[in-house]
């Protein structure tokens, strides 16, 4: 039996309550909750999901939202929508993979891009280059 890649994404049994939260229910963690807020080490970001590399080390930066931030993204590694909850319109990002929710991507964002990639910690997996720890 197969399953597409167009629903529901991975059936990866090492997913949180909190990430299916987040990742599937669209939800949002607590600001300041990441540990990923911290990290300075090279590596890439990947959906926690499905495990596609969505963001570089190079492109994260320290926004003060409380949310790890990054002003760019592998190309074709995300889609967006546009989300009208809460009575903002804002610009919703999931994995163009398995359309996992992953954040919001808004246009106060540093130069070269002037984007900023709002992601929730929960919905990616950092894993550092060189196989460092
Ligand atoms: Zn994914």
């Amino acid at each position: 039996m197969t399953d597409t890649a167009n629903t529901s994404g991975a059936q990866c049994g090492c997913l949180t309550p909190e990430q299916l939260r987040i990742l599937r229910e669209h939800g949002t963690e607590r600001p300041g909750s990441s540990p990923l807020n911290n990290e300075k080490r090279a590596g890439e970001y990947r959906c926690a999901g499905c495990g596609t590399p969505l963001f570089r080390s190079g492109t994260k930066y320290e926004s003060g939202s409380g949310w790890p931030s990054f002003f760019d993204a592998i190309p074709g590694a995300l889609g967006t929508t546009t989300d009208t909850s809460h009575g903002m319109t804002r610009t919703e990002v999931h994995c163009a993979h398995c359309n996992g929710h992953l954040g919001h991507v808004f246009p106060d964002g540093p130069p070269p891009t002037g984007l900023r990639y709002c992601m929730n910690g929960l919905a990616l997996t950092f894993v550092p280059r060189d196989g460092a720890t």
